[in-house]
C-alpha cells in the first residue's frame, strides 16, 4: 500500500475511535453487520462481547501502526486468524467479516467523509486482513490447543502469582511471544499470558499472573489456582525478539508481570556466548512490586552484558504492603523514583538501540510516547498489542 492510503486509513480510524463511545459504536456496527447477516457465526464468540470489542479495536490500531512494514503486519495477521482457530473460526468466514468490517466503517464514518479513496485504501486494507488471516487459519497444521497440568501456584504478592505449569506436549512458542490461557475456573474466557521462561522441549511453562481488579478472568487465577488444574493455551501470538544479527544494542523496558516476555529472552541470551549489551529498566508501582529482582540480579552477575535498573513509581511501600521489603541487591543499580517511561526518555533517545516495551496498556502508551518525545524513531520500538 503506498504512504498516501496508509495514512488516510490510520486517519479515517482515529477520527472514528477517538469521539465519545465511537469504539463502542464501530465494533456494534461490525458485530451486528455480521451476525446479522451470517446468524451461525454468533455462536462462535462467547455470550459477552466486551473483551472481543476491545480486542478487535486493539488489533485493527496495532495492525495500522505497523502497516507500513507488510511482512510484520502479514506476519501479525497470520498470527491471529491460528489463534482465532480455538473459537472454530476457519478460513471461509474471514471473507464475511471483511464484508461487515467495510459496512461497519462506511457507515459510521458517513457518506459525507467517506470518499472513493478511503474506500478504495480500505478495501486494500481489508483485503490484507481477509487474505492473510484466512492464510493463517489454514496453513496452520498445528494443534489448535495444548493442555498443561498446574505443578506450582505460588503467591508473590497479594495480587500476583507465579504459576508453573507442566506441559502434556512442548507448546511451540517463540521466546518473546504470548499465549492465548484458558483455566478451569473461567471456562468460556481466553486471556493473553507472556512465558516468563523460554521455551523448551520438556514442556515447562511459567507465567506471572497479575490480578487486574474488577476483572474477570486474572483475580480467579492469582487467588483460585490449585496444583492439578489442567489449563488450555492456543496458538502463540506476537514477535518481540532481539535481532542478534543487526549489531545494534538492546533497550528493554518492563514494568509488572510485563518483565515476563523480557526475561524469557533474556534467559535465552545466556545460552549464547555472544550478545550485544542489553540496558533493562524494571518499572512497578511500590518497591515491592519489584518482584523478580533477585532472579534479575543473579542473571546479570554471570552475564556482564546485562545491565538492571529497578524504578517504583513511589518511593515507599504502602502502608498495606505486610510482607518484605525488596531493595536492589549490594551492587545492583540504585533504585530510581518516578514515570518509567520518563525515567528512560531522560537518558536520551536510544535511538541506536532496538528497543522493547512490555507492561500494562497504559505504561506502553506512555513510554513509547516519551521516548518518541525524546527522538526514539518509532521504528526502533517494538511492543505487543495492546
Ligand atoms: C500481549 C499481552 C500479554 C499479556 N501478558 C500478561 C502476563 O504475562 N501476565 C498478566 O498478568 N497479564 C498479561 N496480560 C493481560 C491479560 O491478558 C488480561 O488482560 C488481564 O489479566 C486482565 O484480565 P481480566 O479478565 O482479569 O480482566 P478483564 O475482565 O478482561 O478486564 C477488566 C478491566 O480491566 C482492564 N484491564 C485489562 N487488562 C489490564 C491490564 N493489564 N492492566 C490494567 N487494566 C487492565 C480492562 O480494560 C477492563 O476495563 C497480557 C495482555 C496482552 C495483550
Amino acid at each position: 500500500m503506498n504512504l498516501r492510503a496508509i495514512a488516510q486509513v490510520r486517519s479515517n480510524f482515529r477520527s472514528v475511535t477517538e469521539t465519545t463511545n465511537g469504539s463502542d459504536r464501530l465494533t456494534n456496527s461490525f458485530y451486528g453487520f455480521l451476525f446479522g447477516e451470517n446468524p451461525i457465526l454468533r455462536q462462535l464468540f462467547p455470550a459477552a462481547m466486551d473483551m472481543q470489542r476491545e480486542r478487535l479495536v486493539a488489533a485493527i490500531s496495532y495492525l495500522l501502526d505497523i502497516l507500513d512494514d507488510t511482512e510484520r503486519a502479514v506476519g501479525f495477521l497470520e498470527q491471529l486468524g491460528r489463534d482465532h482457530r480455538k473459537y472454530g473460526v476457519e478460513g471461509d468466514h474471514y471473507p464475511l467479516a471483511g464484508r461487515a468490517l467495510h459496512s461497519a466503517l462506511r457507515a459510521y464514518t458517513g457518506p459525507a467523509f467517506w470518499t472513493n479513496s478511503i474506500d478504495e485504501a480500505w478495501l486494500d486494507v481489508i483485503d490484507l486482513i481477509v487474505t492473510s488471516m484466512a492464510n493463517g487459519a489454514d496453513s496452520d497444521d498445528l494443534p489448535s490447543h495444548w493442555e498443561a497440568t498446574v505443578v506450582e501456584h505460588r503467591k508473590i504478592l497479594d495480587d500476583l502469582a507465579v504459576v508453573r505449569l507442566q506441559a502434556d506436549v512442548p507448546v511451540p512458542y517463540d521466546t518473546g511471544q504470548y499465549l492465548p490461557v484458558r483455566t478451569p475456573q473461567r471456562p468460556r474466557m481466553w486471556r493473553y499470558l507472556s512465558p516468563a521462561i523460554p521455551a523448551n522441549d520438556y514442556g515447562e511453562l511459567e507465567f506471572h499472573v497479575r490480578k487486574v481488579s474488577g476483572g474477570w478472568v486474572s483475580p480467579s487465577m492469582v487467588n483460585e489456582t490449585q496444583v492439578g488444574d489442567r489449563w488450555t493455551m492456543a496458538a502463540p501470538l506476537g514477535g518481540l525478539r532481539v535481532d542478534l544479527t543487526s549489531g545494534a544494542d538492546v533497550l528493554m523496558i518492563g514494568s509488572g508481570t510485563g518483565i515476563a516476555p523480557l526475561r524469557a529472552q533474556i534467559m535465552e541470551m545466556t545460552t549464547r556466548g555472544i550478545n550485544p549489551r542489553v540496558h533493562l529498566f524494571v518499572g512497578g508501582r511500590f518497591p515491592c512490586d519489584l518482584y523478580d529482582l533477585g532472579t534479575l540480579w543473579q542473571i546479570s552477575l554471570s552475564n556482564p552484558w546485562l545491565t538492571v535498573v529497578p524504578i517504583s513509581e513511589f518511593d515507599t511501600d504502602p502502608w498495606w504492603h505486610t510482607g518484605p521489603t525488596i531493595e536492589p541487591p549490594f551492587g545492583m543499580h540504585q533504585r530510581l523514583t518516578g514515570e518509567i517511561g520518563s525515567i528512560v526518555a531522560s537518558f536520551g533517545s536510544w535511538s541506536d538501540r532496538q528497543i522493547q516495551v512490555a507492561g500494562s496498556p497504559t505504561m506502553i502508551s506512555s513510554t513509547v510516547r516519551a521516548l518518541l518525545d525524546a527522538g526514539t524513531p518509532a521504528s526502533r520500538i517494538q511492543h505487543d498489542p495492546v
